[in-house]
């Protein structure tokens, strides 16, 4: 069997473009890392000749992706003479659409290259809608958002859509192909939202967005790997090893949700199996578990989760037990983590990053001991970076990684 390398560079007999394709995108990377950055200190982080950095370079300032501002002053030496010129990526000169498909809601946001929104709006999910339905409405959100922004002249600096996508979804077709929070199968939702809103789309898993995001623009810029773990209705984790997002065999990476915590006497998960990690620490079931701690808590809000976060820290005790269980399991998932992928960082985020001041020292805790010769202890773990926005964030940084920062012409 065939195993195609994802990036031509990889492969003997590279096309000149993908060559060229590569060079570029290592170039705008580190210009993004180290911006203000001069072309002599670019080539020395990129590892290619001044003169392919100055080629490069002239083509983006034709394009008007980069400019030259003011001096590089890390590249200045003294008694050399005027430190050289920096360069900077333009942020506004080419944007991207994020959607993030949420289970109940849509979020959108138009970024610019640094993944920093201009503008945002929300869809509504309905449960029991059929997916053609929610891709409607979110598509004319999009549509409308498009449109607000189109006054101000964005025509041809969109470069296309990034879907952050609830459950499995196949990168190379596009295609969602379980999503059991929203009921949907076999979705094509790349085709469909292409076809509304014609522009370019690429999707991917929501969380892997987001740790994507994090790895190009938050906490783990600088460094090589990282797990993104999320929690909210659903619980899972997006893999960043050696600088690039880990997808797994059938797209199926970080599925920790469903890592058996409870073999025996757990409580059936969605999934089917019983004692699954999302049985321990989703949302619906830390409400309910505080429910029958104390149920004036729960319903006295509308918001239930935030409720139960903020008597825990007013100090209630039986919630803060609770809390603690649940972070105690949840290191010892991470544990396991620790145990198979080695980060260098966890990032926690949705209701994980909401808590995270209360489930922080018992996670910790519940990690060292139990990671594999003190591996945990090398592990830094934070709150997300980007917090409420993380989603459509997360689906603007995958639109910029395919459309801006691996496309030789962008
Ligand atoms: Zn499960």
């Amino acid at each position: 069997m065939e195993h195609p390398i994802p990036f031509g560079i990889a492969r003997a007999g590279a096309t000149l473009l993908s060559v060229r394709a590569y060079n570029q995108r290592i170039l705008l990377l580190n210009l993004l890392r180290h911006q203000p950055v001069s072309r002599i200190r670019l080539a020395r982080l990129c590892g290619l000749s001044t003169t392919a950095v100055t080629n490069m370079v002239a083509g983006l300032l034709a394009r008007g992706v980069v400019r030259e501002a003011g001096t590089d002053l890390v590249a200045a030496r003294p008694g050399a003479g005027r430190p050289p010129q920096a360069l900077q990526l333009v942020p506004d000169s080419r944007l991207v659409l994020g959607i993030h498909i949420g289970v109940r809601r849509a979020r959108l946001a138009l970024c610019d290259v640094n993944a920093q929104p201009l503008a945002g709006c929300e869809a509504p999910l309905v449960a029991h809608e059929s997916a053609g339905q929610s891709l409607a409405r979110i598509a004319a959100a999009a549509s409308g958002l498009i449109e607000q922004e189109g006054q101000a002249g964005i025509g041809g600096r969109l470069l296309g859509v990034g879907v952050g996508a609830s459950g499995l979804t196949d990168v190379e077709t596009g295609i969602n192909v379980f999503a059991p929070n929203l009921g949907w199968r076999n979705v094509a939702l790349r085709d469909i939202l292409r076809e509304q809103l014609r522009l370019p789309v690429t999707v991917d898993n929501n969380v892997r967005c987001m740790a994507l995001a994090e790895s190009l623009y938050g906490a783990g810029r600088n460094v090589r790997s990282l797990a993104y773990v999320y929690g909210r209705m659903a619980v899972g984790a997006g893999l960043v090893v050696d600088g690039e997002l880990y997808r797994g065999a059938g797209f199926g990476a970080g599925e920790i949700g469903h890592w058996t915590m409870v073999p025996r006497g757990g409580k059936r998960c969605r999934c089917g199996n019983h004692g699954c990690l999302e049985t321990l620490i989703s949302e619906p079931v830390l409400v309910e578990r505080a429910r029958q701690i104390d149920p004036y808590v729960v319903e006295q809000s509308e918001q239930p989760l935030q409720a139960v976060l903020a008597a825990a820290r007013r100090g209630h005790a039986g919630l803060r037990a609770m809390l603690a269980e649940q972070a105690f399991y949840l290191g010892i998932a991470l544990a396991n983590l620790v145990n198979v992928v080695n980060p260098h960082l966890i990032l926690l985020g949705g209701l994980l990053y909401e808590a995270f001041d209360l489930l922080q020292r018992d996670v910790e805790t519940a990690m060292r001991r139990h990671a594999f010769g003190g591996l945990g202890a090398k592990v830094t773990l934070l709150p997300a970076t980007f917090g409420e926005q993380a989603g459509e964030i997360g689906a603007a940084a995958l639109a910029l990684d395919h459309f801006f920062f691996r496309q030789p012409a962008v």
